[in-house]
């Protein structure tokens, strides 16, 4: 059986509310057009200033990685087109029943008022976005709205942002931008976007929460319980260390850091095998992400051609290559620091819960499945050594994002983290 669009939407229940508002606004805003040729001129549905008010035709969804952001904006798209979200006003409890034709159309990506902005490059093109503004000035087929959801807005060019915001600042209708980004940093989003936009902002979910989800889709509950546990509220996180037998090896790796840490030597060979794993990490994965990104620009740029303008096209292409390139570059960069930080947050967590436990606090552990090291590396320190421990890691973090070079950053770290003798 089929659930209501909201619920896979893990621990927003602040985000929920927003949203059904706004489907259910959206719903007699629909009404109230259509009122009119159906009972004449007098008697037009009042709507209430609140109700209106809560839509509006530009979202921004943002929350940390694994909090559901595009989850959260295709719920809002399947509730603005739910057939059973009808007003005014209409049922709370169905708008975005997730049954009907239009909700299921709109979660399988088939519905023809609702379309996702999918970048071709690492970067959305200000002519990919210019064609999917004229697309959303049309009337919605359907007759309720025009959805344009843009998943990864932090990847606009300047020029289609430039693009955007005007279409933003004059929006047809009947049209609804919805766009996702990590964060409402001027990086990420213009400044002059965000402020016409209704922010949505989705938090990390509690760890129960987590669970709870896993279990209902399938997970045994000892499972669900550590690695909901382990993944502090990053749902990505908790699925891939239940399904993927490699992230739960470099996790149980870095776990067995602490109680190695016997010697200075033991610390250097310790912070080569934490860089040394990011860097392989993010190799592995940024070569799954560039190969065939130059192929497919050039394909785009018309390489090989021999018709007019080849030549120039040839030259421009040059440009465009080198700027991709740029690109791919700056992101194993940064795919790197992220699996270090990974590391890095993961070790922190065990002393932490090592902290907990030499403190006899009765918190739940965040690595339950690694009881012994941590009892183990609790006993060998005094609290305040246990804080140090974690002050060391937090500088670490903040060195790499500094650009300090992560293997120097990680020494110093690990040299800190020594056992006493
Ligand atoms: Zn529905």
């Amino acid at each position: 059986m089929s659930k209501p669009v909201w619920e896979s939407l893990v621990g927003q229940e602040h985000a929920i509310g927003v949203l059904r508002s706004a489907a259910l606004a959206a719903a007699a805003i629909v009404a109230r057009a259509e009122e009119p040729r159906e009972r004449g001129a007098d008697g037009p549905v009042q709507v209430a200033h609140s109700l209106s008010a809560a839509m509006t035709h530009a979202w921004l969804f943002t929350g940390p990685p694994g909090s559901g952001r595009s989850v959260a904006a295709r719920a809002l798209a399947a509730a603005l087109q739910c057939d059973r979200n009808v007003g005014p006003p209409a049922e709370p409890e169905l708008a975005g029943c997730g049954v009907c034709p239009a909700c299921h159309t709109v979660l399988a990506g088939t519905h023809p008022d609702v379309r996702a902005v999918i970048p071709e490059g690492l970067s959305i093109s200000v002519k990919e976005i210019r064609m999917w503004i004229t697309t959303a000035a049309r009337r919605p087929s359907l007759g309720r709205w025009q959805v344009i959801i843009i998943e990864d807005a932090d990847r606009l060019t300047e020029g289609a942002s430039n693009a955007l915001l005007k279409a933003i600042e004059e929006p047809p209708e009947r049209t609804v931008f919805l766009l996702c980004a990590p964060s409402t940093h001027p990086d990420d989003v213009s400044v002059t976007i965000r402020s016409r936009c209704r922010l949505v902002a989705l938090r990390t979910p509690s760890v129960d929460a987590v669970a709870a989800h896993l279990r209902e889709s399938g997970a045994s509950a000892d499972d669900a319980a550590w690695v909901a546990a382990a993944a502090q509220g990053h749902i990505g996180r908790a699925r891939r260390l239940l399904r993927d037998s490699d992230a739960r090896d470099r996790r149980d790796s870095v776990l067995s850091i602490p109680s190695s840490l016997r010697s200075m030597a033991a610390c250097f060979a310790a912070a080569d095998q934490l860089v040394g794993a990011a860097k392989r990490d993010a190799a592995v994965l940024s070569a799954e992400l560039d190969s065939g990104e130059v192929d497919a620009l050039r394909q785009a740029l018309g390489a090989g051609g021999t018709g007019k303008g080849t030549a120039a096209a040839t030259r421009g292409m040059a440009g465009q290559v080198k700027d991709l390139e740029k690109r791919q570059k700056s992101r194993a960069t940064r795919v790197e620091r992220d699996a270090l930080d990974r590391a890095l947050v993961d070790l922190a967590w065990f002393y932490r819960d090592a902290l907990l436990y030499r403190t006899g606090s009765s918190v739940a552990l965040v690595h339950p499945d690694r009881r012994d090291d941590v009892i183990a590396t609790a006993l060998a320190m005094s609290p305040a050594q246990i804080l140090k421990c974690i002050d060391a890691i937090l500088a670490c973090q903040l060195a790499v994002e500094q650009n300090v070079k992560p293997q120097i950053a990680v020494e110093a770290m690990a040299a800190a983290l020594r056992l006493p003798a």
